[in-house]
């Protein structure tokens, strides 16, 4: 529930309730803005009644909240939520652009790679360096090895770097070397990683599981919250569906849905959404034009040579296109004032 304060409540008043909350057994978040106090409240509704919050000083009005996510809806944070990592911003109308290989192959490539797609704008670097690939005979990635190589190329380049994290057990080893720590669509309901990234103090780029409902992806989203981290990203990756033509069905219309339902961040991922590369510009500027935060996509220097993923990677070359193209959509559908505008 949301317990929202009258203006120009008093902090001894606002005291009262949340302590009044902590005693019936609620996690309390409070939320002071310009004008007025919102302390949001996760917990058993049923003791709601038994701490009749509503009769206390200084209350204006408290609200249940009836989806089953809590802390990822918008009726508990209306506005929206801006995480900042190096010198991008994700939620605040900006589209940063995470570029990189699917896999971190060798240090040169990645080097080569992480250069060329600064060049040409990204905001932060992406490579995996522990891979999930669906045969055990695949690369399955260079693991601590591919982590050093990935933050050699932010010390090089000053962008900020995103990897996945596989499992629980590695979370403290991939949470020291990367900025934004990855969970695969594979993990998507892996629910003791989930708590896991929620104790760490990075952003989590979560990303929607192969069969997940929104609703599913957005409490898996509340795992993390309500396990404690706060700075969780959204990512639309396609979802299976009966269609063979593409490797998934890139679900765009999960974009306006999603930041209508909460006040998280949402990029989108039109590499493994379509598995085809000339699909990718399509796509991107579709998210563009539906509002995403952001987008990640896959850059190999050749790709037909690329150990993971190749068929759906751009070229540098590619990549300098995509990004003008972006650009060009994101003023278009931008209510003016796109000045300064990252992308
Ligand atoms: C990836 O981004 O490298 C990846 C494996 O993505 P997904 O979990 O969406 O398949
Ligand atoms: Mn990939």
């Amino acid at each position: 529930m949301v317990v929202v304060m009258k203006k120009g409540a008093t902090p001894e008043q606002i005291k009262a309730v949340n302590e009044r909350l902590l005693k019936s057994g609620f996690n309390v978040h409070l939320s002071e803005g310009v004008n007025r106090t919102i302390l949001g409240a996760v917990g058993d509704q049923q003791r709601l009644e038994a701490c009749s919050i509503e009769a206390l000083p200084g209350v204006e009005n408290v609200v249940a909240i009836l989806k089953p996510f809590k802390m990822a809806s918008r009726e508990f944070k209306n506005e929206n939520t801006v995480i900042k990592v190096g010198n991008a911003f994700f939620g605040d109308g900006s589209i940063p652009v995470i570029a990189g290989p699917c896999a971190v192959e060798n240090r040169e490539r990645f080097l080569t790679t992480a250069l060329e797609v600064k060049e040409r704008g990204a905001a932060l670097l992406r490579g995996g360096a522990f891979k999930p690939r669906t045969s055990p005979y695949s690369f399955q990635g260079l693991g601590e090895e591919g982590l050093k190589i990935m933050a050699e190329a932010r010390d090089i380049t000053g962008l900020p770097i995103v990897t996945e994290v596989m499992d629980q057990k590695s979370v403290p080893l991939v949470a020291e070397y990367v900025d934004i720590v990855q969970v695969g669509a594979r993990n998507m309901q892996n629910f003791y990683l989930l708590k896991e990234v929620g104790k760490i103090n990075k952003p989590i780029l979560l990303k929607r599981g192969l069969a997940a409902t929104v609703e599913e992806w957005l409490m898996a989203a509340e795992y993390i919250l309500d396990s404690g981290n706060e700075q969780v990203i959204l990512c639309e990756r396609g979802i299976r569906t009966f269609e063979t033509y593409t490797r998934n069905t890139l679900d765009l219309s999960a974009v306006p849905l999603v930041k209508q339902l909460s006040h998280l961040p949402v990029i989108v991922d039109p590499s493994h959404g379509t598995g085809k590369r000339e699909l990718i510009s399509p796509m991107s500027l579709a998210a563009v034009a539906c509002g995403c935060d952001g987008l990640i996509v896959e850059v190999h220097t050749n790709p037909a040579d690329a150990w993971s993923d190749g068929p759906q990677s751009l070229t540098p070359h590619d990549f300098e296109l995509l990004m003008k193209q972006v650009h060009a959509v994101k003023m278009a559908v931008s209510d003016g004032g796109c000045e300064g505008l990252q992308i």
